[in-house]
């Protein structure tokens, strides 16, 4: 029996909605919409990868890669923003799938280009942007800038262009500057691949 933060997060990633996403290049490493029908497959049918509820975490959603497992700190993916945020993860455990051979900085960038693509793409109210603010309201420009240059790259990448390098770097620099990987972006991301842990 299924759980439903489970099920939620499996139909999030086998949606059509998902499917809107551009496939995207950054340095050699790639991201396509296909990808998270491969993971929901594993997760799904194969149970490679856990997803488990926690309501104390301080960020919406986690990847941890030596254990193959995915955190929530909600109950179920229900809204537009906590749909994006499992896209966001889903991406690092691409990435770790993939085995991709990547800094925490340069995956944090890949992961927020694949969570505003998403929310943009599926966005009803355009201009409606993901974002960051404080309890009153205020943006809070550390921790927003990723998805305010995030959010450009998945208006040029679902409009069928091509972002430029400076563009990745912009997000990349909003990536560094944020509270959460200052301390880690440089180090190398564990992407070992998900074979079963144990
Ligand atoms: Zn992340």
């Amino acid at each position: 029996m299924t759980d439903s933060l489970t099920a939620s997060v499996v139909k999030t990633l086998f949606s059509e909605e998902l499917q809107k996403i551009k496939h995207f290049q950054y340095g050699p490493h790639l991201i396509a919409p296909a990808h998270f029908v491969v993971l929901a497959t594993r997760i799904h049918f194969f149970g490679t990868i856990a997803i488990k509820h926690s309501s104390t975490q301080s960020s919406p959603g986690q990847y941890l890669s030596d254990k193959n497992e995915l955190w929530f700190n909600f109950k179920k993916a229900e809204t537009l923003p906590e749909r994006a945020v499992v896209v966001h993860e889903a991406t690092h455990a691409i990435l770790d799938m993939n085995k991709a051979y990547l800094s925490v900085g340069d995956t944090e960038t890949m992961a927020y280009v694949a969570q505003c693509q998403y929310a943009r793409a599926n966005n009803e109210e355009q201009g409606n942007r993901l974002e960051m603010r404080d309890h009153e309201g205020n943006l809070i420009p550390e921790e927003d800038d990723v998805f305010r240059f995030g959010w450009d790259i998945a208006g040029t990448l679902l409009s069928g262009g091509t972002p430029s390098q400076a563009d990745y770097q912009q997000l990349k620099n909003a990536v560094i500057g944020h509270p959460n990987y200052s301390e880690n972006y440089a180090m190398q991301a564990k992407n070992d691949g998900i074979y079963a842990v144990g």
